[in-house]
């Protein structure tokens, strides 16, 4: 009978720990803004963490600890409402919170090129379900759009939002290029604002001098851009070659998502340490 159970009303976070052999440790990528936006999450669900910001981030590295991980992991916490009550209102409710991690490779099986398809559902609208808040019951409109794509014969689902522009993944943001910049919808147009997300406009700015526009994207430059990608934490930076059918620039996977890649897989691996502030390492007991 459990409210977050009966009704989807639990917010939560998908994190990646990337093992390092070299120095006998995890490092857990951007930890503290996952943390930031579970919190933003719990609130639109009127539910609050159980600890700040810095000591939930300790809590997960004990949990890696205790697990004793030696590979890459996927770490999920999350805040849920713990009654056993019927009615979906969200006050008067207890919060609970559970995290857990499990070893985790990719995400996404394709990752030399992607063939994805426009899905049919629409991406929730900000008045329904906030797509920017990370809430359980919100991924049934993924679910619904990742089986759909899948039953078709596509790799993943390319959502639109009500208004007809380009939204993002099943559980991924997405960009395209264009005349060598990159550009990206906008936080008002329906997607979660991702993390990976940030990373790849933080990491084109900084180290390849390449300016992200972020705005409203037609379902047709989908088709007329010269490469397009997924991001995201499951997805990392994952290629996308064909829409509908149709290839997307040359077919292959485009010059400036190949840099973007290499450059986002040192930085998460800890060979960058200009980046190592967006590791949380965890030392071993
Ligand atoms: N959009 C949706 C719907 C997602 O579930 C995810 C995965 N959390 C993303 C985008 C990517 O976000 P992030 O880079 O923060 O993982």
């Amino acid at each position: 009978m459990t409210h977050t159970f009966l009704y989807g009303t639990g917010a939560f976070e998908g994190i990646r720990g990337y093992w390092d052999d070299r120095s006998g440790r995890m490092n857990i990528f951007r930890l503290h803004d996952h943390f930031q936006r579970l919190d933003r999450s719990a609130r639109v669900l009127r539910s609050t963490l159980p600890d700040s910001v810095d000591r939930l981030c300790e809590i997960t590295a004990e949990l890696c600890r205790r697990n004793n991980d030696h590979e890459d992991v996927y770490i999920r916490p999350q805040v849920y409402k713990a009654d056993e009550v019927i009615g979906p209102e969200l006050i008067h409710r207890t919060d609970a919170f559970f995290i857990f991690s499990l070893p985790f490779g990719k995400y996404l099986e394709k990752t030399t090129g992607m063939h994805c398809g426009t899905s049919s559902w629409r991406r929730v609208q900000d008045n329904m379900i906030p797509a920017r808040a990370k809430v359980t019951g919100i991924y049934v409109n993924s679910s619904l759009a990742r089986t759909e794509a899948m039953e078709n014969g596509f790799d993943e689902a390319i959502m639109l939002n009500a208004n007809g522009y380009v939204g993002e993944g099943s559980s991924e943001n997405l960009f395209i290029v264009r005349d060598g910049k990159l550009v990206t919808p906008s936080d008002s147009d329906d997607i979660l604002e991702g993390i990976t997300r940030k990373t790849v406009m933080e990491l084109a700015h900084a180290e390849l001098g390449v300016e992200t526009e972020v705005r409203h994207i037609g379902r047709t430059e989908l088709y007329t851009a010269d490469e397009c990608f997924l991001c995201g934490t499951g997805a990392e930076i994952t290629p996308v070659t064909k829409v509908d059918h149709r290839e997307v620039g040359s077919g292959q996977v485009g010059e400036l998502t190949t840099r973007l890649r290499d450059l986002f897989f040192e930085v998460v691996r800890g060979r960058c340490p200009k980046y190592s502030d967006w590791l949380y390492p965890v030392n071993a007991a």
